[in-house]
């Protein structure tokens, strides 16, 4: 026996956050539900967030989203990690990459013997056992190989794509299963006198939309989570003090590369992701250090091809919401929270709060246990993540600008302080339940921002049989070999799906 469903629907906001929810639940909900969705082409959408991690393709095959058909609407390219320049010292770069380093040969990880070589005296960086780095240099592109014993099966890749692309793709999906559109802007929200639950939202033209689950896709203005409800708000801006951004995009002037670039700048960092018709580029920044005037002068100075459009300004608050649910009404997308885009975690943000709620699915009751268990997983998420992003800041040598001198010395959260102390003393990662950013994450930001550790892992040290410098040599010719058999990333996209975007 179940509660008695809920039948009523109605979503606040039609950018990705707005759309992806109503894809997704008119995909699990099959008709048996009414889903309203309201958006206001008035008010617009914040229209940047182009860059995806790796379980952005679960999201699109559980929709049944054919890669080709999205890639060539959205003019998407492959991304295979991000290069972080200038982040540790002005003239050093790493890469995060996709996937894993190297290959497994023993029992010991394969980190743990590039560390103990390393810290040997073997100068081989770590970037060079990436294979995603390796393809990325050369501007190569393939699917990962099935057989888990090819070199090629150990990368992963996300994807690139134009956000106002993106948001109408998944409008068509959602149409198409049956989700009412309406144009018109929330002028008013009804609530219940006795349990506070919304019960109707009403345009500004006079129509009323009445709902038993309410989505608040509103994004910064939090329409329902905030304005309606007072949920309140979690600051995190003194872990990270970048709390602006100006996007323009430009045009291409050479084929795009399959990664993504972030470019620390004297209060912030400049991002540069390759599409098929365009590069997207932002310069996010701290306000306490930076006049919004430089921040567009240095952006637009640093532009590899010719502007498109206008320099779009936009301001933020980094932190969660206290609740993501509140009585019934469920906050995702930017007016659940946002931390600034630097490892392209928003949209992850999204796709798992809609898998949760799908996980947590309620009947008209509300049970105020699923609320909570729904605030408590995503609060945890949304903590692991923000401590992966204070370390790309407080793992620094920059002392070249107060910006720079503020992260470096900064106290970070108990937990992260926790971390960086077990990998500077022995290499090991301490890595949580349920973390999005696994071992090779953290370690490609470690040692790519000198993190290093005082020695390596003491198993390694047991394992005089192992060849280990023939094995680790092996590898890197193994990675050569599979790259240069494979398409450069602009003939890839072109055989496979162009697009004919502007
Ligand atoms: C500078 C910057 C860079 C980013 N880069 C990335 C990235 O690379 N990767 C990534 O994953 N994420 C990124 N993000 C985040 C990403 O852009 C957002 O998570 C994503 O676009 C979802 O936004 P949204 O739908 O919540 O909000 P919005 O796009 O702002 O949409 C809000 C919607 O609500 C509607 N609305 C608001 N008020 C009303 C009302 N009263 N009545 C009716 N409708 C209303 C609007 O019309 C709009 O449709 C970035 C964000 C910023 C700020």
């Amino acid at each position: 026996m179940t509660g008695e469903p809920v039948k009523k629907i109605v979503i606040v906001g039609g950018g990705s956050a707005g759309w992806m929810t109503a894809a997704a639940l008119a995909n699990a909900l099959q008709g048996s539900c009414e889903i309203t969705l309201i958006e206001s082409e008035e008010i617009g959408t914040v229209g940047v967030g182009e860059a995806t991690i790796p379980p952005v393709r679960q999201f699109n095959a559980r929709l049944g989203i054919d890669e080709p058909t999205f890639l060539k609407e959205t003019g998407g390219t492959f991304k295979l990690g991000i290069e972080f320049v200038d982040w540790y010292e002005i003239g050093k770069s790493y890469f995060h990459p996709f996937g894993q380093y190297g290959a497994e040969f023993d029992t010991v990880p394969f980190y743990q013997y590039w560390m103990r070589e390393y810290l040997a005296g073997e100068p081989t960086p770590l970037d060079d056992y990436s294979m995603a780095w390796a393809m990325a240099r050369a501007g190569r592109f393939e699917h990962p190989a099935r057989d888990k014993r090819l070199i090629q099966s150990t990368f992963d890749y996300a994807y690139h794509f134009d956000a106002t692309h993106y948001a109408r793709f998944l409008r068509g999906y959602s149409e198409a299963r049956g989700v009412q559109r309406v144009e018109g802007r929330v002028g008013d929200v009804s609530r219940d006198g006795e349990s506070g639950f919304i019960t109707s939202v009403s345009l500004e033209d006079g129509r009323r939309f009445e709902g038993e689950l309410f989505i608040d896709c509103t994004g910064f203005f939090g329409l329902l989570i905030e304005q309606t409800l007072k949920t309140g708000y979690e600051d995190w801006s003194h872990w990270l003090p970048c709390d602006r951004a100006v996007a323009m995009p430009c045009e291409a002037s050479e084929p795009p590369a399959p990664y993504t670039r972030s470019i620390a700048r004297r209060a912030g960092w400049q991002w540069r992701i390759p599409l098929q018709h365009r590069v997207g580029n932002g310069h996010v920044y701290a306000s306490a250090y930076m006049e919004p005037g430089e921040a567009e002068s240095e952006l637009v100075a640093s532009l590899e091809g010719t502007a498109k459009g206008e320099p779009r300004h936009l301001r933020f608050t980094t932190g969660r919401r206290r609740k993501f649910w509140n009585g019934n009404c469920v906050a995702i997308g930017l007016s659940a929270g946002f931390m600034e885009p630097l490892e392209s975690t928003s949209l992850h943000l999204i796709q798992y709060g809609i898998l949760r709620l799908l996980a947590l699915f309620p009947d008209r009751a509300m049970s105020p246990l699923l609320a909570e268990e729904y605030n408590a997983l995503t609060s945890a998420e949304y903590e692991r993540i923000r401590d992966f992003l204070i370390l790309h800041y407080k793992a620094t040598a920059r002392r070249d600008s107060p910006f720079w001198e503020y992260v470096a010395d900064m106290q970070v959260p108990d937990r992260l302080a926790y971390k960086m102390a077990h990998f500077r003393a022995h290499g090991m990662i301490v890595s949580d339940e349920r973390e999005l950013f696994t071992n090779p994450s953290w370690i490609a930001v470690y040692t790519g921002q000198g993190v290093l550790p005082e020695r390596a892992p003491a198993l390694s040290s047991y394992r005089a049989q192992v060849p280990v410098a023939e094995r680790m040599k092996q590898v890197r010719t193994a990675m050569a070999e599979a790259v240069a058999a494979m398409p450069a990333h602009a003939d890839f996209l072109a055989r496979y799906c162009s697009s004919e975007r502007q």
